[in-house]
């Protein structure tokens, strides 16, 4: 059976740069001075997944999904 991984994907197009999921999860979101945000570290681990799944959640513009892969 074929290992999974998840990912945190931001729709950039969505994002407006409000710093809602920094707020949540800095170690994983990041806006630089250009108000850009960065996705620091991308991988969905148990110790993240919970303030992930908040980020998503309060999101407001439903910006962020967790998407599944083979590894
Ligand atoms: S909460 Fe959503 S809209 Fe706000 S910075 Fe994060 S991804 Fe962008």
């Amino acid at each position: 059976m074929s290992k999974k991984i998840r990912k945190i994907s931001v729709d950039f197009g969505l994002c407006e740069a409000n710093a809602v999921c920094m707020g949540i999860i800095p170690e994983v979101f990041d806006l630089d001075e250009q108000d850009y945000l960065h996705v620091v570290s991308d991988e969905v681990t148990p110790e993240n997944e919970e303030r992930v799944r908040e980020a998503v959640r309060q999101c407001p513009r439903q910006a962020i999904s967790i998407v599944e892969s083979d590894a």
